[in-house]
């Protein structure tokens, strides 16, 4: 009998039925639901039922949890239901199916056995006779919403859709809604107690609209986290799979392999707690990733670096000063004063631990045997020797490294040298430090310096490792061709060793006693293969090379080792002797020709003296007048420095006429040309100042210069004479072009100290204060006989055609 024919038929609806009190569901009219009983009172009340009308009372028990609820705990307003039903289950329960008819009041209570009949007042809800808006428009809001709400718990189906559409009277709606909103009881309760349909409904809506923001909310929330541990979660799952899979087939697992692998590595690398912190927490960030990400591929670079950097390994000092004195003494002819500037700063090192003293510099010009002190340093210690170049270094990052965030990002030049070393206290050896630039991007000199200062480099950052490295056992010691480029702040932390050219003599002694042994060595031979004799490396020395040191001699001598050898790897047992006269067979045509030293004084043509990078340099310079109109030309490829000192030798020239004798108006009629060969070479520098001079005048008077006379020296306008550099490297070049005379400025007396004692004995030094000196000096006796000669004689007297050597730029 379904309820429109319990409706048509006006079921009578008895006044006492049977209660059966429910839990934790309020049961609304039109209701059909399955309910399971067993207590016994709820049991007696089914058979009461069943064996009369099948009409019972629901009505919701206040606690769930009461076993056997008095009446005070049940609520009053409940539903009149039939049991539709019945079943009986295996453990003595029962399965009833009941329809919800109309709404009851419970009026009394009337305890039977177990259970409870109860007198029960029907409800008569007031009627809707008309639908107003308002009316149509809430119940479309409720539907909406509750479609709203299935959506988004995924219920929604179009057959619920279709009930609720069918659905036309506000209180029906209310009930039918509020029945599978899973309603809180008490709140489900209240719903039944609102007799007015409308109100009703409106309750309905109400908690609807709150139903709707939760549940929005936490959809949400359950997508946010679905998002969150959806892409490393999926990723890492599915590897996991894979790995699962690979293992079942019995394919080895690679990756895991690798990750093994680099942990053994880093627990090997014995790094500093922290290091080792940050390496392992790359090597499990790699693990989650994809093998094949870049990303991947730049934490396995990065975690090679870490392991592979010597942490923790030292090697063994040796600090006998005697042991390394003879090292020094096995390697380096000479260079006396140099091996003992380095046996006491070893000394000292060796009483004090932990010195903080200043880095070692070695400064001279190439080839003169800086490096090959370091190493032998490094081999007197028992420590490893790595270098790196500073030469053309601008950028900060080429010291530091740059970010691992740079594509193909890599370490600084130090930690590539730490690494290459082996060891984290190797000699460590700065080439060109005089070479360091600064620019936009960044200043170089800043990390030098941390990575030189005892006070900061236990703790080096390189951006690419981004843990630090102790630094602090490294013994630094850097080298430079110049003194005078070095950024102040770096000289400030370096004691600086000067170690200047050979003289021919001492190249001699040098490929004797090394270059020649080490070369025959080298290439497998021995001196029953081959001799060079002693003119014939003095003519290598002249015409096959032009240095300071002997690095260009040692490659020669190496030509023609490599030629002996390849003949005695054809068979020839002989012995080679290269001669004087046959060394062209060995080098080809000589590569220089020798200084030619003037054969005859000259009129306007000086001898000055220049420094240069490669060491120092003569320098001949040329002057001549002719009829003009007072112009001076210079050529030369001079720089301005050199160009304004050719200016104030001339107006020196001019001011001094009257003691030169020379015609006061000289200028009014001629043009002086001053030139500096070799024309194609840039030269710079004040310091042939007193030679352009000299050969101004020489060309203005007609008396010649001295040829066995250089000098060097700054002018002023009033003819003094003010200091230069680079004295000793000029000594030694006087020295090549067999010039025993040189003229330097008084100031400069005390440079000469410098000078090995072995060369100052050969030369002769003069001292000038003031233009007037060198010039009584330099030009030839009887200048003064010379004096009323008129300048054009003069003139047609100079001849051209002195040989002129390597030009240089000599500072200061
Ligand atoms: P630098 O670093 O100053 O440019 P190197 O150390 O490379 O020069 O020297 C070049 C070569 O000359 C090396 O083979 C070195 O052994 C050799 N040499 C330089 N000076 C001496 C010396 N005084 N005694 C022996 N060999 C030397």
């Amino acid at each position: 009998m379904s309820r429109e024919e319990l409706q048509k038929e006006q079921v009578e609806i008895p006044e006492i039925l049977p209660l059966l009190p429910v839990r934790d569901i309020v049961v609304f009219s039109y209701m059909i639901l399955p309910l399971f009983v067993g207590r016994e009172g709820s049991l007696q009340a089914i058979n009461e039922a069943m064996a009369s009308n099948r009409l019972i009372f629901l009505a919701t028990q206040k606690r769930a949890s009461d076993e056997d609820p008095s009446a005070d705990d049940i609520y009053r307003v409940g539903t009149v239901a039939m049991i539709m039903k019945t079943l009986r289950l295996p453990d003595g329960r029962v399965k009833i199916l009941v329809q919800g008819l109309t709404k009851g009041v419970i009026r009394e209570f009337i305890r039977v056995g177990a259970g409870y009949r109860v007198r029960v007042e029907k409800v008569v809800e007031p009627e809707v006779k008309e639908i107003s808006i308002e009316v149509e428009a809430l119940m479309r809001n409720v539907k909406e919403n509750s479609e709203k709400i299935l959506n988004l718990k995924g219920m929604a189906s179009p057959d619920v859709m279709a009930i609720l559409d069918a659905v036309h009277e506000p209180g029906r709606l209310a009930d039918l809604v509020a029945s599978n909103m899973k309603l809180r009881i008490e709140e489900a309760q209240m719903v039944l107690e609102i007799f007015d349909p409308v109100e009703r409904l409106r309750k309905v809506n109400e908690l609807l609209h709150r139903e709707l923001e939760v549940s929005t909310m936490q959809a949400k929330i359950q997508s946010q986290a679905k998002e969150e541990m959806s892409k490393t979660q999926r990723d890492y799952f599915l590897r996991e799979q894979l790995r699962a899979i690979k293992h079942e087939l019995g394919e080895t697992d690679e990756r895991a392999e690798e990750i093994n692998e680099l942990r053994e590595k880093i627990a090997k690398a014995k790094m500093p707690p922290e290091v080792e912190k940050e390496a392992l927490k790359q090597l499990n960030r790699l693990e989650m990733m994809h093998p094949d990400a870049a990303e991947a591929s730049i934490v396995r670079t990065y975690l090679d670096w870490m392991v592979e950097l010597p942490w923790s390994y030292s090697t063994k000092d040796r600090l006998n000063i005697a042991k390394v004195k003879k090292v020094l003494d096995e390697d380096h002819y000479n260079l006396e004063k140099v091996k003992e500037r380095i046996l006491e700063y070893l000394g000292v090192r060796k009483i004090k631990r932990h010195m903080k003293g200043p880095i070692l510099c070695f400064v001279g010009p190439p080839g003169v045997g800086k490096t090959s002190l370091g190493r032998s340093i490094a081999r007197a210690l028992g420590r490893k020797f790595t270098r790196i170049s500073l030469g053309g270094v601008r950028d900060e990052a080429e010291i530091r490294g740059h970010r691992r965030t740079y594509i193909g990002a890599l370490p600084g030049r130090i930690i590539q040298g730490i690494k290459q070393a082996g060891s984290n206290n190797p000699v460590f050896m700065l080439d060109e430090i005089d070479k360091v630039g600064t620019d936009f991007r960044g200043d170089p000199s800043a990390a030098l310096l941390e990575v030189l200062d005892p006070e900061q480099n236990h703790a080096f950052s390189d951006h690419y490792l981004n843990v630090p490295f102790d630094l602090s056992k490294v013994m630094f010691i850097t080298t430079a061709n110049l003194i005078d480029p070095i950024l102040p702040a770096l000289k400030d932390r370096m004691e600086i060793i000067e170690i200047p050219g050979y003289s021919n003599e001492e190249k001699l002694r040098i490929a004797q006693q090394f270059l020649i042994p080490r070369q025959l060595k080298e290439n497998g031979i021995t001196e029953k293969d081959l001799v060079i004799s002693e003119e014939a490396i003095l003519q290598i020395i002249s015409h096959y090379t032009r240095e300071s040191g002997v690095r260009n001699l040692e490659r020669e001598i190496a030509a023609i080792c490599r030629k002996v050898a390849r003949k005695k790897a054809e068979g020839y047992r002989g012995l080679t002797r290269v001669t004087r006269a046959n060394l062209h067979k060995f080098l080809g045509v000589p590569k220089y020709l020798p200084e030619q030293e003037q054969e005859e004084n000259e009129v306007g043509v000086a001898t000055g003296l220049a420094w240069t990078p490669h060491g120092g340099e003569v320098l001949y310079v040329e002057a001549t007048v002719m009829k003009g109109k007072g112009n001076l030309t210079i050529t030369g490829h001079l720089g301005d420095v050199m160009k304004e000192s050719a200016h104030a030798a001339l107006s020196y020239a001019r001011s001094r006429a009257a003691r030169w004798g020379i015609d006061e108006n000289f200028y009014a009629e001629k043009d002086v040309h001053v030139h500096v060969p070799a024309g194609a070479i840039p030269k710079d520098g004040p310091s042939a100042g007193v030679t352009m001079t000299t050969a101004i005048v020489s060309a203005l008077t007609g008396i010649p210069v001295r040829k066995d006379v250089a000098m060097t020296g700054e002018i002023t306008l009033r003819g003094r004479v003010l200091p230069v550099g680079g004295l000793k490297e000029k000594a030694l070049a006087a020295l090549r072009a067999k010039i025993h005379t040189v003229i330097i400025p008084e100031r400069n007396k005390k440079d000469l100290e410098e000078i090995p004692k072995h060369i100052r004995k050969k030369l002769k030094f003069v001292y000038a204060k003031h233009m007037d000196e060198i010039l009584e000096i330099a030009l030839v006796e009887g200048a003064k006989a010379k004096r009323e000669t008129p300048v054009e004689e003069a003139v047609g007297k100079r001849r051209h055609g002195a040989r002129v050597v390597t030009p240089a730029a000599p500072p200061a």
